[in-house]
């Protein structure tokens, strides 16, 4: 285009590009709108960049351009001459900040058709009313208190009724209101930590610190396999320490009430021995952090 301004004899095709580009609607506005910032020189001289403009608007609009993806072309003035920059869309700018809020929310193990969870859509039956009320609570207390720790909640109740989806959905507002916080299904991350042992570079530390020290925890589904002494005191059990002493608020799922938890669980490790001072350490921990909360309700999985 500019070796083309450079020639002199400035052949039919190039008018026709011209009057295309000086019959544009877009140019004529933006042109109207700064005639007095610019000369006929430099408005001449403007010819490649707002044919250029033209262009790229054209085929954005067509969905055929691949390049600058989630950016727009805009006119501006820079040095008396008309130029184009490019910004990023709006969809764009939405979608990063999409993206940001999910980044909010760290899972393992946590359903897909789990991970949109709201709190709008939680089906409000009478035996349901109690566990989002008390969810909405905490949110509330939680974001406005400046450090005073916030009990978290333990739900319980059988297979189906809701306990996860109300779990992610916390975790999903929480995100929206820049939050941080991690979901894990226990017995995923039981796996996970064990098939990290051995792997080296202290990643077993490291997964536990990421764990501990997350501002708000939702384990999921705790008791729901039967855990190693291991697992139980090596992680669960360095996990509620941390966070009791840190005053972070936790949260809980599980088909068992936590008495149920201590006494049918905790109490058994995997072999079959039976420690309830192990499991009753425990359960002071879980107490201290969150509130015990029974949901009911009818099972909501494969409707
Ligand atoms: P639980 O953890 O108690 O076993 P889930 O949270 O997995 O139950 O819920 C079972 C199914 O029902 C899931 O597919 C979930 O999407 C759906 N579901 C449960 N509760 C609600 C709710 N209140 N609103 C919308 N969908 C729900
Ligand atoms: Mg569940």
């Amino acid at each position: 285009m500019k070796k083309m301004l450079n020639k002199s004899n400035l052949n039919n095709s190039y008018q026709q590009i011209l009057q295309k580009v000086y019959n544009d609607e877009d140019v004529k506005k933006f042109i109207n709108e700064h005639r007095s910032e610019l000369t006929d020189v430099a408005i001449k001289k403007s010819a490649s960049s707002l044919y250029e403009f033209i262009n790229k608007r054209d085929n954005m609009k067509n969905g055929r351009d691949q390049y600058a993806k989630g950016y727009e072309p805009r006119l501006e003035i820079n040095n008396h001459l008309i130029e184009v920059t490019y910004q990023p869309t709006q969809a764009m700018l939405q979608a990063a900040q999409q993206q940001t809020i999910k980044n909010n929310v760290q899972a393992i193990g946590l359903a897909k058709n789990l991970k949109d969870a709201k709190l709008d859509d939680f089906y409000q039956e009478n035996e349901r009313i109690d566990a989002l009320n008390n969810a909405l609570n905490f949110i509330s207390k939680y974001e406005n208190s400046s450090n005073g720790f916030e009990q978290g909640i333990y739900l319980s109740g059988s297979f189906g009724v809701g306990k996860s989806y109300l779990l992610s959905a916390i975790a999903n507002k929480l995100a929206n209101d820049n939050v941080k916080s991690m979901f894990i299904h226990f017995p995923s991350f039981a796996t996970k930590m064990k098939s990290l042992i051995g792997s080296g570079n202290n990643s077993v530390a490291d997964e536990l610190d990421r764990v501990k020290t997350v501002p708000v925890l939702m384990i999921d589904d705790i008791g729901a396999d039967s855990m190693s002494t291991w697992i139980r005191d090596e992680i669960l059990g360095v996990i509620l320490e941390y966070r009791m002493q840190n005053q972070l608020p936790t949260f809980f799922s599980s088909n068992f009430s936590m008495e149920q938890l201590e006494e049918e669980h905790l109490a058994v490790n995997a072999k079959g021995d039976y420690e309830p001072l192990k499991a009753k350490r425990l359960m002071e921990r879980i107490h201290f952090l969150a509130r015990p909360i029974e949901m009911g309700g009818e099972n909501r999985r494969n409707r």
